[in-house]
């Protein structure tokens, strides 16, 4: 067995990893670069099988719906077969119709926790983790004897720390090979460790508490933990919690029935201008119709403010602007600090001053600390530790027994 990772030694994002082994081979992820910006016009990586179908490619794991790892996919041949999580691929269908950041699938193995997937010569067992994305995996790749475990995204401080802390206490034996995300080593905060989601909580609920007004809360409509969190919190403030109808999608397609829907006490759907357009334009009333008792109308947003927090997108501020007399007490940012700076969001920050509503942050990362990251280390003591999916792979060398740090593009055999 040999692999080739294509993307990702050196950068967060864009991974995109080809394994082989007997002629046949599987990629972990194919994932568009955070800097490319024209995902039509970027050169494929010179997989067979990617810019024509070829046999000897049997499969392209995606193992999480984060654009990130999934976003060139939409590139690949039809006849392309995609290994995803059931509820993922549900995420991935449901974020098509209204954002072109979706992806619908023909071919499609479904990959569950620790159910082993034979394919060809490859062994696949998935390992639900802990992320920021929904239904995300690691995973173990075995053939000819040999072991490879890919770590995907993951963290130990959302929802579901234990399938990590599990994953750590009984690791797959004998391990060869470990690809390690490290997409927080070299930032400070990662030494320190980040808040769990359930700490964030108390926190969001002291600022709802405080505010006069309606609270908007920008946070990804793909983040289930934060959603979860965000509801826990308006439930203990007393205040609604209001979703756009794409959210509220989302939410139903996890298929989990325990996580806020359409429906739960005090959740109020909202149509955004852009939706309905999108509703009107595929005559997908379907979408809207069941959810009729639950909507809440720009009337009645002025009213309510202030027993009410909105789930918030910068491309929302012209629904916002077009209620009248609506009071804003406060945006909450609950995404990466990054999106900040991106000269995308400069109006943001202008209409922010305009309605003179003050900012505040509350956050915490999709990705392991520092110190989580030497627990799963330490999990594979054998394994050849190869840092993929950060900026500083150089800062692996704290961790510097049996360590490769790899250059995009290069092969490397499993043989020792
Ligand atoms: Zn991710």
């Amino acid at each position: 067995m040999r692999f080739c990772i294509h993307r990702g030694t050196h950068e967060i994002g864009g991974t995109c990893v080809e394994i082989e082994s007997q002629g046949k081979r599987i990629v972990l992820d194919i994932g568009l670069p955070l800097d490319v910006t024209d995902p039509d016009a970027m050169a494929l990586h010179p997989v067979p099988g990617f810019d024509k179908p070829d046999p000897s490619l049997l499969g392209v794991v995606i193992s999480h719906p984060h654009q990130d790892h999934y976003g060139l996919a939409y590139r690949l041949p039809q006849e392309t077969t995609f290994l995803i999580g059931e509820a993922a691929q549900s995420i991935l269908e449901a974020a098509d119709f209204f954002t072109p950041a979706g992806l619908k699938l023909q071919h499609v193995i479904h990959m569950a926790h620790r159910i082993p997937i034979e394919l060809g010569p490859f062994t696949i067992t998935p390992y639900l983790v802990d992320h920021s994305a929904y239904d995300a995996y690691a995973v173990l790749v075995e053939a000819d004897g040999k072991r490879l475990f890919y770590s995907g995204d993951f963290r130990a401080h959302g929802r579901k720390a234990k399938l990590v802390e599990q994953l750590i206490a009984d690791p797959p034996k004998d391990v060869d090979v470990l690809l390690m995300e490290g997409t927080t080593l070299g930032r400070p905060e990662s030494e320190q460790g980040f808040p769990s989601e359930d700490e964030l909580v108390p926190k969001f609920v002291e600022m709802f508490e405080q505010t006069d007004g309606l609270v908007l809360v920008w946070a990804s409509g793909q983040n289930i933990d934060r959603l979860v969190t965000l509801y826990k919190a308006c439930r203990r403030a007393k205040r609604q919690l209001i979703l756009d109808v794409y959210t509220i999608h989302i939410l139903r397609a996890t298929g989990n029935e325990h996580i806020p829907q359409a429906g739960w006490q005090d959740i109020r759907v909202f149509l955004p201008k852009s939706q309905k357009r999108r509703i009107l334009q595929d005559q997908s009333f379907e979408l809207v119709n069941p959810l009729k008792t639950y909507r809440i109308y720009p009337e009645a947003f002025a009213t309510e403010a202030d027993r009410s927090v909105m789930l918030f997108r910068p491309s929302m501020i012209r629904d916002l602007d077009a209620i009248e007399h609506l009071k804003i007490g406060r945006l909450i940012v609950s995404v990466w600090g990054g999106y900040l700076k991106n000269e995308k969001n400069k109006p943001l920050m202008g209409w922010l001053e305009q309605r003179s509503i003050p900012m505040d942050r509350c956050h915490t990362s999709g990705h392991a600390d520092a110190n989580l990251l030497g627990d799963i280390r330490r999990a594979f003591p054998q394994a050849l530790l190869v840092p993929i999916h950060g900026e500083a792979p150089e800062t692996f060398a704290r961790w510097p027994d049996r360590l490769l740090v790899g250059n995009d593009g290069e092969w490397y055999e499993i043989n020792y």
